[in-house]
C-alpha cells in the first residue's frame, strides 16, 4: 500500500501506485490523501515509486570514474537500462548475483520523474522531476568488461535481479533541485567512493534533455545519473552505506550467493 511520509507518520494514499499519484499535480494529489496515518516505526520504507516504469542509467558522468576505468573523457553520455522489478528498498539484503566473480558498487544520484515527453528542452527538464534519492547501480564488472571487449550490449553486466537498490525519495517540492552535495559510499565502515554533485559532467537537465531525444520519458521513470570514482568489489556479508548530503542515505547488505 503506497503512502507518503509526513514527519514520523506515513499517510496512506488512495491510489494503486505511487506512479499514479505523482503524475497528478499537487492540488489533485490532496484528494487522494487518506485520513489514516501509521507510525513510521511500523514500516519498512520502500523504494520510491513501486512499481516504477523504467530505470535508465547514465554510462559515464564523473571525470575521476571515467579515468579510473580508462575511458574517453570527452565522449557524450550514453544510456542503458535496468528493469523496474530490479529495485530493492533501503535495508534490503541482496543475494550475491550469479555468473560473476566481481560484483561492484556504484553510488548514484537518483532522479524520479512525475511526467515526461519526447525532446524535452533542458530549460524545461526540471519541471518533470518529482524528486531525488540515492541508489546503487550494482554491476557485474567482469561480465560488463567482457561484453565491452566483444562489442556486445552491457545488459549481462548491469541488468540482473536486485541490481538497483534505491532509497526513499525526497520530493523536489521539499528539497528543491540539488546541484551540489557530497555523494559517498562506504563498505563495512570504510569509505570507498566520494565525490560531489558539482562534478557531474552532464547535469540533471542535460541528462533529461539527451535521454528524451532517444525515448519518451514518463511518470514513474527513474534515472541513475552516474557514479563518482572509487568503485570496487563486494563480497557476501558486506554492509554498504551510502548517501548524498541534503537527499538521504541508503543501507544494503550483500547476502549469500543466489
Ligand atoms: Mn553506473
Amino acid at each position: 500500500m503506497p503512502g507518503i511520509l509526513e514527519g514520523d507518520v506515513v499517510r496512506r494514499i488512495t491510489m494503486p501506485t505511487l506512479a499514479d499519484y505523482i503524475a497528478l499535480d499537487s492540488t489533485a494529489r490532496v484528494a487522494h490523501h487518506s485520513p489514516h496515518t501509521l507510525d513510521r516505526e511500523h514500516f519498512t520504507l520502500c523504494a520510491p515509486v513501486t512499481p516504477s516504469r523504467n530505470i535508465f542509467c547514465v554510462g559515464r558522468n564523473y571525470l575521476e570514474h571515467i579515468r579510473e576505468m580508462g575511458n574517453d573523457e570527452r565522449a557524450p553520455p550514453f544510456f542503458f537500462a535496468k528493469h523496474a522489478d530490479m529495485i530493492e528498498p533501503d535495508g534490503a539484503t541482496i543475494p550475491y548475483p550469479p555468473l560473476t566473480k566481481d560484483l561492484h558498487h556504484e553510488v548514484e544520484l537518483i532522479v524520479a520523474l512525475k511526467s515526461g515527453g519526447l525532446n524535452i528542452p533542458a530549460d524545461k527538464a526540471l519541471d518533470h522531476v518529482y524528486g531525488y534519492g540515492v541508489g546503487i547501480d550494482l554491476t557485474r564488472r567482469d561480465l560488463q568488461q567482457a561484453a565491452r571487449k566483444k562489442e556486445r550490449p552491457w545488459e549481462i553486466g548491469k541488468s540482473f535481479d536486485h541490481s538497483a537498490p534505491c532509497s526513499a525519495l525526497q520530493p523536489a517540492s521539499k528539497i528543491g533541485h540539488p546541484a551540489k552535495g557530497k555523494i559517498w559510499l562506504s563498505v563495512n565502515g570504510t569509505e570507498r567512493q566520494k565525490g560531489d554533485l558539482t562534478e557531474l559532467i552532464w547535469s540533471v537537465p542535460e541528462i533529461i534533455w539527451q535521454l528524451s531525444q532517444q525515448v519518451t520519458l514518463g511518470a514513474g521513470d527513474i534515472i541513475m545519473t552516474g557514479t563518482p570514482a572509487g568503485v570496487a568489489a563486494l563480497s557476501p556479508g558486506d554492509k554498504i552505506e551510502c548517501g548524498i548530503d541534503g537527499i538521504g542515505t541508503l543501507k544494503v547488505s550483500i547476502g549469500k550467493p543466489a
